[in-house]
């Protein structure tokens, strides 16, 4: 059988991610921050999710001119977009991968002198230099060099005939609740190395320490560059933070009703037998689940249908959430459902999601399975 997929009607569960809300987040964000700050655009993990493509396109609209990324493939994909920029790969680069960065032109984060020396013996032999970052550890407890060592790697990189020192930072453990005691023992850290560099005269190339929570935060912490990653997206790291007035989700996740069903008092409805119905119910059934990265969860959680609340009966399966109808007898089949998002004046925020799933904001974002289409829109909204 050949079948085009673009023929193929589109299944009954979505993302969609509104165009607008992000050109308009980007722009509220530089119109907040300090003119000379520049921004680093964090698009791991498929930029939370949201699609490299479509947030690095609007991000160099916007004058960004750095990405940061987690592995090669999302290097790739930013590649597509842009041939020029900088692109930032955080985490430890195997020596296997060196010769796909210097094609790529990424610059790689280095711990360790061995990383630095191995760097700049792939770099000579190919006769370039490589712009390259160093990590700091500062409590975070996982990558780079340790703060108390860091000035002595820092000078000796700068020795390195093939490498380009062009950013040292390091990344806070926690920058978005209200005490701020250990961002600032980390900050502490972070300064006693910038001065033992001066001390030896170093040059010092861009610093950067800042994520969302930073930025918002910790403005004594902003130094040359901020590396941002849920803000554009429209979500805000915690309840406590600063908010910045306009900054809205871009994110929207969609379903169909897909079947209105009658239940009878006493009759059964899901796995498990988790729930019985009290009386005759009106009921709907949605075809979407766990599967497609919503929570596994049990007579909990609500989706939206014409503005309404409607409540998640039973237990949901990998393709199917049961809904509770009595509240909205106008429903009708196929009906839009909002799973994540709003419709009329009710919200379900990413962050109720994440309550319901035991997590975090950015692990709901980013936990929506690739099986769910993510359609771009532009729901023009009044902005700037
Ligand atoms: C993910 C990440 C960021 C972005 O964090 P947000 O809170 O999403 O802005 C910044 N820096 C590093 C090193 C990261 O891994």
């Amino acid at each position: 059988m050949t079948t085009k997929s673009s023929s193929i009607p589109q299944r009954s569960a979505w993302i969609e991610i509104d165009v607008s809300r992000l050109k308009k987040n980007f722009d509220y964000i530089l119109k907040d921050k300090p003119p000379s700050l520049n921004i680093l655009s964090v698009i791991k993990d498929d930029a939370y999710g949201h699609g490299v493509k479509t947030i690095s396109k609007i991000a160099l609209e916007h004058g960004i001119r750095e990405f940061g990324v987690t592995n090669l493939m999302e290097a790739l994909e930013i590649r597509e977009v842009s041939k020029s920029n900088k692109i930032l790969m955080f985490g430890c680069v195997r020596d296997d991968e060196i010769e796909a960065c210097l094609d790529l032109q990424i610059s790689p984060t280095l711990h360790d002198i061995k990383h630095a020396e191995t760097w700049n013996r792939y770099c000579k032999s190919r006769d370039v230099v490589s712009n390259v970052h160093i990590e700091i550890e500062t409590g975070m407890g996982r990558y780079g060099v340790r703060y108390n060592e860091a000035a002595e790697l820092i000078s000796k990189v700068g020795e390195m005939s093939n490498l380009k020192l062009d950013g040292i930072y390091t990344h806070f453990a926690m920058s978005d609740e209200l005490d701020k005691s250990f961002a600032h023992k980390q900050l502490n850290r972070f300064h006693s190395v910038i001065e033992d560099l001066k001390k030896r005269k170093i040059h010092l190339p861009e610093l950067h320490t800042c994520n969302t929570g930073g930025f918002l935060d910790l403005p004594q912490a902003h130094f040359d560059k901020v590396r941002l990653g849920i803000l554009p997206l429209g979500v805000f790291p915690s309840k406590v933070c600063r908010r910045i007035e306009g900054i809205e989700p871009v994110m929207t996740v969609k379903s169909k009703l897909a079947m209105i069903r009658e239940l009878e008092e006493g009759d059964n409805a899901g796995y498990g037998l988790r729930f019985q119905a009290p009386h005759k119910m009106k009921t709907g059934v949605i075809p979407m689940g766990y599967g497609d990265g919503f929570p596994r969860v049990r007579n909990n959680g609500r989706v939206l249908i014409r503005g309404k609340s409607a409540q998640i009966i039973g237990g949901n399966a990998m393709d199917t959430i049961l809904v509770n109808l009595e509240n909205i007898p106008e429903a009708q089949t196929w009906d839009e459902v909002v799973i994540m998002g709003c419709s009329g004046d009710e919200t379900i925020s990413v962050h109720e999601l994440a309550e319901l799933k035991g997590s975090v904001s950015y692990d709901v974002l980013a936990g929506w399975r690739h099986r769910l289409p993510r359609i771009e829109v532009e729901i023009n909204s009044p902005g700037l």
